[in-house]
């Protein structure tokens, strides 16, 4: 199904708007969190974080330090800088009746100066007052405009997200370019859903976010930004929705066998399973045995046990003479799964093996003829399960690890290898129930609330960053008494940009500096076999301190790790620090996690660390984040979104969720082959916001 035509100006690249060019292209790119050029909606999706008010006109006798005000002041006389001197600042002097202002320009350009603010001529200039020396001053105006740009002078000028090197007025520029390019659309949303949250068409709604006429516009909870946070949602769950039509349908058929392996792998453990791993094996068995297709969410925190269980549910249908997949989104994590795996299966007469880029040429020729003689029970893998010539000779059930960072195409890829495939999504982040909507729709949950015995608690204390010396030496003791450190760099926002990339070499060089070849590093851009072989080497011991980024967050399982140091922790949201200390505590001995911040510490993140100090338990974790995320929503302070998301906020869009989903089921009933004009509109949400990949499922078969 080809894109509506009337979405073309959006899908136009960025490029094509005056003044955007490759240089801009990148820092797009790179901003927008896109591998290829941005497209015209990406920037208009793209929403302020802020506003400046330029409405306060005072006299200069009035204005009040600390403010942004619009001044009108005569222009008295120029004093450049000095000669030979360019750190003096050159100094404009201007003045209404009321008072004198300086402007002040650091290694200003004269003649541009000169031209900007002519001797004896009137100039609006707006910007930031402050009292310097007793005097009241502008450092470097943000707007210097005559009487007929007054007028062009925007009231209330919003403030983006911005990366280095982008400036924000020529980001301005770009979506105020965009903004001319929007069609008129479809309305998608019911007139019901109209009405009831008083939301405005698309066209306005964008509009003032990024024109606004009020400081409150641009709020994610006013009803212009939760107007598309709620487009943004029932795209998702609509997409979600056809899925799982999909999925429903046909009837599964019934996959659990006898239970004779699953006990062999039960006999086969070297511990007894927690009472929620067993009350999750006994729902998925359950699940199995029905006609009806599984859809179920383990969630659990890292280390609370999910694998076994999954192992457990591809035993299950091993006994029904069936085949089990399991899918990681890396190769670390599906290493790891086959480590776990492998010696219990061999010990249950379980057949197993592991796929991914790595398995090459006779290995993998050898493997994918055993799966298709169904001469294996479970393939773990990577992406790479997913591929053309990957053929199952009866695949069941498919389990899917960390599953939002797969799109519905990979499920969906890995559900066509077989008929009426179980679906088992595992989920190391536990989410709040109201969340969990959002990422997987209406499914079954089994959650793994309990520790595994013989956990030892972890010690979790924050320090600030000027102790770091002592930290140093406590992990230097700690590398003498043999025991293995994971010292965290941190990430500002998801992406591991190159400036903080350094961060994290330089503390390696560091610590190397004082440990020698005991320390290693690993992080995001290395290739994968020098990323294995590093972890590998930590695993073994044979070095004793890690230094990474966040690509140790998912997963990973050294035991015998049992301190952490976190840098800069808080720049973490609690659910990433969460599960980064989740790499540790995993073995029978005790685990220290130190969380090293910078002062001054503000007041959320100083809430983020005592939380994190208080508990372990991942779901309090998660809904004490949801609530500190809820408290901390004021005018200015940019809250991350939900991961895949753009617009919709968890802290202030939860009720939207709920509403987005009871809509997209109506949908579903009323007209799910999405017929019509109305189903043309949405067709076009599905389009906008990139659930598209859903749009095949819509009435096939
Ligand atoms: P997750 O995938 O949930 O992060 P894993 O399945 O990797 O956790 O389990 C973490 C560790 O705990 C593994 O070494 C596993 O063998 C062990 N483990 C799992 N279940 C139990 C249990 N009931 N008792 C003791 N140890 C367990
Ligand atoms: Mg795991």
């Amino acid at each position: 199904m080809p894109r509506p035509e009337i979405l073309n100006p959006l899908f136009a690249l960025v490029t094509s708007l005056s003044g955007v060019g490759p240089r801009q292209d990148k820092l797009l790119r790179y901003l927008l969190g896109r591998s290829e050029t941005p497209r015209v909606v990406d920037l208009l999706l793209h929403l302020p974080s802020n506003a400046i008010d330029r409405r306060a006109r005072p006299k200069v006798r009035d204005a009040v330090p600390g403010t942004v005000a619009t001044l009108e002041v005569t222009i008295d006389r120029h004093r450049p800088s000095l000669p030979g001197r360019s750190r003096t600042p050159y100094l404009v002097y201007a003045s209404d009746e009321t008072g004198d202002v300086l402007l002040t320009y650091f290694r200003g350009k004269r003649d541009y100066i000169e031209k900007l603010l002519p001797i004896g001529e009137k100039r609006y200039v707006s910007g930031t007052v402050q009292i310097f020396d007793g005097t009241l001053q502008m450092v470097h105006p943000d707007r210097v405009v005559d009487e007929q740009g007054l007028a062009k002078l925007s009231g209330i000028e919003p403030v983006y997200p911005l990366t280095e090197g982008l400036a924000l007025g020529s980001l301005r520029r770009a979506i105020a370019l965009a903004l001319q390019k929007l069609p008129t659309l479809p309305e998608w949303i019911s007139p019901e859903v109209l009405r009831r949250c008083s939301f405005p068409p698309l066209s306005e709604a964008l509009r003032r976010v990024h024109v606004p006429l009020e400081l409150t516009d641009i709020l994610p909870d006013r009803p212009f930004w939760s107007r598309l946070a709620f487009d943004e949602l029932l795209a998702g769950q609509l997409a979600l929705a056809l899925v799982r039509a999909q999925l429903r349908r046909p009837a599964g058929a019934r996959h659990a066998g006898d239970g004779h392996l699953r006990s062999k792998v039960i006999d086969a453990l070297p511990y007894a399973l927690t009472s929620s791993q067993r009350e999750a094996v006994a729902a998925i068995a359950h699940d199995l045995q029905q006609p009806m297709r599984m859809l179920r969410l383990l969630q659990g925190d890292v280390g609370s046990g999910k694998t076994v269980v999954a192992l457990l549910a591809a035993a299950a249908v091993a006994e029904a003479g069936k085949q089990a997949a399991l899918m990681a989104p890396t190769e670390i994590l599906a290493r790891q799964h086959i480590k776990t795996i492998a010696p219990l299966a061999a010990r249950a007469g379980l057949r197993v093996a592991i796929i991914t880029g790595r398995e090459k040429g006779k290995d993998r020729r050898d493997i994918l003829a055993q799966i298709a003689a169904g001469e294996l029970d479970l393939l773990v893998g990577t992406h790479a399960l997913i591929q053309d010539d990957v053929i199952f000779k009866s695949l069941a059930l498919a389990i899917v690890d960390e599953q939002h960072r797969f799109g519905v195409r990979e499920r969906l890829a890995l559900t066509s290898k077989g008929d009426a495939v179980d679906v088992l999504v595992l989920s190391a982040t536990p989410i709040p129930r109201t969340l969990v909507l959002t990422y997987f729709g209406d499914m079954d949950i089994s959650e793994l609330r309990e520790k595994p015995a013989g956990r030892q608690p972890i010690d979790t204390r924050a320090l600030p960053s000027s102790r770091l010396n002592e930290v140093v030496d406590a992990v230097g003791r700690a590398v003498k008494a043999g025991k293995l450190v994971y010292w965290i760099c941190p990430l500002v926002e998801e992406s591991e940009t190159i400036e903080h990339l350094t961060d994290a070499t330089t503390r390696f060089e560091t610590l190397r500096e004082r440990f020698g070849d005991q320390v290693g590093l690993v992080h995001g851009q290395m290739k994968g076999a020098e990323k294995d072989r590093v972890m590998a080497q930590f695993a073994a011991a044979e070095i004793h301190v890690l230094v990474a980024t966040t690509v140790v967050e998912v997963g990973v399982d050294v035991p015998a790790a049992t301190i952490m140091v976190i840098e800069n922790a808080e720049r973490f949201g609690l659910a990433q620090l969460h599960q980064l200390r989740g790499r540790i505590g995993r073995g029978s001995e005790a685990s220290t996690c130190l969380l090293l911040y910078r002062e001054p510490l503000g007041e959320m993140s100083a809430a983020r660390l005592r939380v994190i100090r208080e508990t372990t338990d991942g779901f309090r974790i998660a809904e004490e984040d949801l609530r500190l995320r809820g408290e901390g929503e004021v005018l200015g302070t940019r809250q991350s979104g939900l991961p895949g998301y753009r617009i919709a906020r968890p802290e202030v869009h939860t009720q939207l969720i709920a509403q987005a989903r009871d809509e997209a089921l109506r949908i579903m009933r009323d007209n799910p082959k999405l017929d019509g004009p109305s189903g043309e509109a949405l067709r076009c949400l599905l389009y906008l916001y990139e659930r598209d990949e859903a749009i095949p499922l819509i009435g096939a078969g």
